[in-house]
């Protein structure tokens, strides 16, 4: 084998950070100069996360060629700064139906299909397509939930076998655990440690490195208890503590050997000096670190108890905020909530107003854009907030009374926001959206154009509505200009308001696009304005 492996589990419970760790490992070696990528693995059922709701699973995070994954490959991305493919998060569902269809083909020769081996080789299969295709140095294999979960068993079963053929030179194992703090004593607890590692043998695996998660940096005879009982040499058990930033974990990591460990496991010597690209990281790391003068942001939008459903969005208003060194505070306000009570918008410095879909919540936001746009208060809208927007000034300023999105007022006499005429309504709610990255045409002379310096773009995109260009004269006689398109102008992209101090809207999702220490210039020019 020429890529390395390494393979990351969870114990004890969900939302340890394995995404982080995950990210933090494959950041290490892509500081030492290794040709890294990653790949989740999510058990469940769904083909992919598309069809899953925000609030329960965090955001839809869309890739460029147009996937719609968990939210951890949105980790990967901002973490390494390079693009993640669909194909690099792996469902339950993709690889059944590549093994239905195969049997349905004939393709097994009238072998009895089974787990062992035709599940768990489309699973080597799959993984291992990557790390060839992609000529990689090592490869970071994620796998989601907790073990002993029934969804994973599959799935670690394959990754057992992987180390089994492949070697121990080529394969390590990482486990993520927990090791609590009882509040009374303060003493860090090993047993949920040590039973998660009792589960993972239990199936075969023996973990190299352990990452325990704590509040407080792992005591000496915690990390000895703990390779006691689990048979993890104590150099091999790394502490991740709670530290201000997830971006600081790399470093955490680094303190404490994880790359030498990693390297001598390996058995792959003489690995690059990494000091010139730490220095740039470093520099990134801290720049997200402000404190002074916090710009406060109001975000307008349906999932808003769950900070995880718009954290591409958090993220990026971070990364432009770090830009031009000042903090950005984010008060979430839930749409649906949010009538009468517009005046509580003039103690926020901005408005945003990210994605979304159906009618729930969507007067409020409506409410919202035509606050923003009476009082010059900065304004981004994100594709649903792109599209309200659009219905907001239909109402205020070109007298279409009652105007409003097909999507959530099916009759209304004045469908700014409709389907496409070719578009047919379908059952299929999976992948059925438009999505992935577009090519987008920028009109000279523009706010857009001043924005991304370029006549051309490439955004990503997840919608199934569009502006109704029928109404196009009657916007942009009353101000509100359509300064980008996409599709030989079939579809708008951008919509701006020249007379106000930023009224911005852009149907694609330029949040995925943003990366520490390389804003996105939408969310930089909004944050910049609402400065
Ligand atoms: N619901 C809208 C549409 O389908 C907007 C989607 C979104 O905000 N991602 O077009």
């Amino acid at each position: 084998m020429q890529t390395r492996f390494i393979f990351v589990t969870g114990g004890v419970m969900s939302g340890l950070g394995k995404g982080v760790v995950s990210s933090s490992i494959s950041k290490l070696l892509q500081l030492s100069n290794q040709k890294v990528s990653c790949i989740k693995i999510d058990p469940y059922l769904n083909f992919d996360a598309g069809t899953m709701n925000p609030i329960a699973h965090g955001e839809v995070f869309v890739t460029e060629d147009g996937g719609e994954c968990d939210m951890d490959i949105g980790n990967y991305e901002r973490f390494l700064n390079q693009d993640i493919p669909k194909s690099h998060n792996i469902t339950t569902a993709q690889i059944y139906s590549n093994v239905i269809n195969a049997e349905r083909k004939g393709e097994y020769l009238g072998a009895c299909v089974q787990i062992i081996p035709h599940v768990t080789d489309e699973i080597k299969k799959r993984i291992m397509t990557i790390a060839e295709d992609e000529n990689l140095d090592v490869l970071i294999v994620e796998c989601g939930g907790t073990v002993g979960d029934i969804e994973s068993l599959p799935f670690l079963e394959a990754l057992r076998q992987i180390k089994l053929e492949g070697g121990s030179e080529n394969v390590i194992f990482v486990h993520v655990t927990l090791a609590p703090s009882l509040d009374v004593v303060g003493e860090q607890k090993t047993k949920p440690t040590q039973h998660s590692v009792q589960e993972l043998r239990r199936i075969g695996i023996q973990p190299d490195i352990l990452c325990v998660r704590c509040t407080q940096p792992l005591l000496e005879k915690t990390r000895k208890k703990i390779s006691l009982f689990t048979n993890v040499s104590s150099d091999d058990v790394f502490s991740c503590h709670d530290v201000e930033s997830i971006f600081m974990i790399p470093h955490v990591l680094y303190e404490q050997k994880l790359v030498e460990k990693i390297f001598s496991k390996f058995a792959k010597v003489g690995y690059m000096n990494t000091s010139e690209n730490w220095s740039e990281w470093n520099s990134i790391v801290n720049s997200l670190h402000q404190s002074k003068d916090p710009i406060k942001i109001a975000m307008v939008g349906k999932y808003v108890t769950l900070a995880d459903s718009y954290v591409s969005v958090n993220q990026a208003l971070k990364h432009a905020g770090a830009s031009i060194g000042r903090q950005v505070n984010i008060d979430w306000i839930d749409s649906e909530t949010f009538n009468g009570n517009l005046e509580k918008l003039s103690n926020f410095d901005g408005v945003i107003v990210p994605g979304g879909f159906g009618t729930r919540g969507s007067e409020g936001i409506i409410n919202a854009a035509n606050f923003a746009l009476k009082n010059n208060l900065p304004y981004l809208g994100i594709c649903f907030g792109f599209q309200l927007a659009a219905v907001a000034y239909a109402r205020s300023k070109c007298n279409l009374e009652n105007a409003n999105s097909a999507e959530i007022s099916p009759d209304t006499s004045y469908p700014i926001i409709d389907l496409l005429p070719d578009q047919n309504n379908e059952n299929d709610m999976g992948g059925s959206l438009r999505l992935g990255a577009n090519k987008i045409d920028i009109s000279k002379n523009s706010i857009a154009h001043k924005i991304y310096d370029s006549e051309t773009i490439f955004r990503r995109h997840r919608h199934r509505y569009e502006f109704n260009t029928k109404f196009r004269t009657e916007f942009e006689k009353n101000g509100m200009i359509f300064s980008a398109e996409s599709d030989g102008g079939r579809r708008m992209e951008i919509l701006e308001v020249p007379s106000h101090k930023f009224f911005f809207g852009v149907q694609f999702h330029p949040e995925f696009n943003s990366r520490p220490g390389f804003p996105e210039a939408a969310f930089k020019t909004f944050v910049n304005a609402s400065a």
